[in-house]
């Protein structure tokens, strides 16, 4: 609390001020890049990180289904129009080989490449990168790395976010680190990071009045917010382990629970575990647990219900292999917060079972 105290004692509880530096640089170590744009949140994150990118009226910009709408709606903002791709079983994110056959499938009805890729690590797990980089790469498209739910998850020892062309995180209230709202842009490219700085703060231009050849926008990040943020970097690590804790218990508490799977971890990955998500099998309906845990005044979570099913983006193109509706409707995300002891764990992981081995009879 002591990076707080000092925002309020020095008066600079307006944006901009020191701590936001500070916080950018502290991001810039931890994820070993030279430099990182703090923002007022995950979106306005993904939103500047199209716009430099170039993604502009007319484009078309390629997203995962299988996520919240924050990742999607931004490329509406840009004038694009989102085509959504399914996922595949090995990492529950963007299916590589579906990815392919969208970008094909583009260009032949198209005759224009997608600008963009919005890869979104959900729940923290890696996606497939090398399979989706090696694509992007192929077809000179742009990657942008939604990792809002990733923050210390690592891709063969590299922090997420720090992949692709560009990457963001969110500090909102339910993510792993927060200050209570916030977000970053990352990028090993200067010119987008700049871009990215000049457009958060309405595109004013560096003359001593205020002159705007742009269109910008207010999406600058607090002062008082980032000294929280100094502080919160500083757990993280011991969060991480102890969300990874958390999810071991709950798979050795239901690993000979034949109804239950859980969200697998691809080989060099490396997951914060932000939420443990299950998926059950057979006739057991995600909702039927997740109201028996509410009845118990215990908070669970449907998965993500996949872009390609919202009533908002009916219209869009998508690419579908089952794999997210399927998650949708059996997959739910148990209790996974740090201040969770052990017992709470193994009580939530009885019930479940309980309930399975109940309706498999
Ligand atoms: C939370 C989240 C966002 C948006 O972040 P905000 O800071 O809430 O704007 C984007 N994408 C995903 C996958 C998220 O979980």
């Amino acid at each position: 609390m002591d990076f707080l105290k000092d925002a309020i004692d020095s008066n600079w509880i307006a944006p901009v001020g020191p701590h936001v530096e500070a916080f950018e640089r502290e991001l810039g170590v931890l994820l070993r890049l030279p430099n990182v744009v703090c923002v007022s949140s995950g979106t306005a994150a993904i939103h500047l990180g199209l716009l430099s990118l170039g993604v502009q009226k007319g484009d078309e910009v390629i997203c995962s289904s299988l996520t919240f709408c924050a990742s999607a709606n931004p490329i509406v903002y840009c004038g694009a129009t989102p085509v959504f791709v399914d996922s595949e079983e090995d990492s529950w994110n963007v299916d590589p080989h579906l990815l392919e056959e969208a970008i094909e499938d583009r260009i032949k009805k198209k005759s224009k490449r997608p600008k963009a890729i919005v890869v979104v690590h959900l729940y923290g797990m890696p996606a497939n990168m090398n399979a989706i980089l090696s694509i992007a790469k192929k077809y000179e498209i742009s990657v942008l790395e939604d990792s809002a739910e990733a923050l210390g998850s690592l891709y063969e020892g590299k922090p997420l976010g720090t992949l692709g062309d560009v990457g963001i995180l969110s500090f909102n209230g339910n993510k792993i680190i927060t200050t209570s709202g916030g977000g970053a842009l990352l990028s090993p490219n200067r010119n987008i990071l700049s871009r990215a700085r000049f457009l958060r703060q309405e595109a004013k231009e560096s003359v001593p009045y205020y002159q705007h050849r742009e269109i910008g926008y207010n999406y600058r990040f607090s002062n008082v917010l980032a000294s929280l943020g100094r502080a919160q970097i500083k757990v993280l690590t011991e969060r991480v382990e102890k969300r990874r804790a958390i999810f071991e218990q709950y798979y050795a508490e239901l690993t000979n629970c034949e109804a239950v799977s859980f969200q697998p971890e691809l080989e060099g990955s490396y997951s914060n575990r932000w939420l443990t998500v299950m998926l059950f099998k057979g006739h057991e309906k995600a909702e039927t647990i997740r109201l028996l845990l509410e009845r118990m005044n215990i908070e669970s979570r449907r998965v993500w219900k996949p872009m390609h099913l919202q009533p908002i983006f009916k219209e869009c193109a998508a690419y579908l292999n089952g794999v997210s509706e399927n998650l949708f409707n059996y997959g739910l995300c148990v209790p996974s917060g740090t201040s969770l002891t052990s017992a709470d764990v193994s009580m939530i992981a009885n019930i479940i079972k309980d309930q399975l081995n109940a309706s498999s009879n």
